[in-house]
């Protein structure tokens, strides 16, 4: 979704955004539950169920795999494979991280569509251009997914910022 924008370079010497502190499980990618029947019979992934009002949604479980209490301690997610990305097809991988380094995010009632400044990639773009991108190509396409699938609205945090109201 956001090809033009990121630089493949960058990431193969990044590898930031597919493993999880588990201070940082909230960043987990959250699937469709239809998404996940096929996944649950076609690999090894565990996933813990979650609802949201009338939604259910899923999101990989990495409880269990972490082999200390360090904060810092770092779980990939099940599909990543460590030499050629993630494992998943276009289809199959979550909107969550065809979005990635930007999120949908709630602050008070406004729905907002935010950029990871943890994201080397996309920090060599000027912000404006940025927020003219997301106003032209995404607003619209992020606001029709947000309605059907609510639960990927995160709560504003810090290492975020604000690119458009969607
Ligand atoms: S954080 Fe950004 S640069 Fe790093 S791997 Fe993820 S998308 Fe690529
Ligand atoms: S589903 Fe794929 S892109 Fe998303 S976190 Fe897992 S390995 Fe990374």
């Amino acid at each position: 979704m956001l090809s033009e924008l990121m630089s493949a370079d960058t990431c193969a010497q990044c590898k930031y955004c597919c493993s999880f502190k588990s201070t940082s499980l909230w960043e987990l990618p959250t699937f469709p539950a239809e998404a996940v029947k096929k996944l649950a019979k076609d690999t090894d992934a565990k996933f813990s169920i979650e609802k949201d009002g009338k939604y259910s949604f899923a999101r990989p479980d990495l409880s269990g795999e972490y082999l200390s209490a360090n904060p810092a301690e770092e779980v990939p997610c099940p599909f990543l494979d460590t030499d050629t990305g993630c494992s998943l097809s276009e289809t199959d991988k979550p909107f969550d991280c065809k979005l990635w380094p930007l999120r949908v995010m709630r602050r008070e009632d406004h729905l907002l569509l935010t950029m990871s400044i943890a994201c080397p990639s996309i920090m060599t773009w000027e912000l404006e251009q940025l927020r003219s991108y997301a106003q032209e190509k995404l607003r619209k396409p992020v606001r029709e997914y947000v309605d059907k699938h609510p639960y990927i609205v995160k709560d504003m945090m810090p290492g975020y910022v604000a690119l458009i109201e969607i």
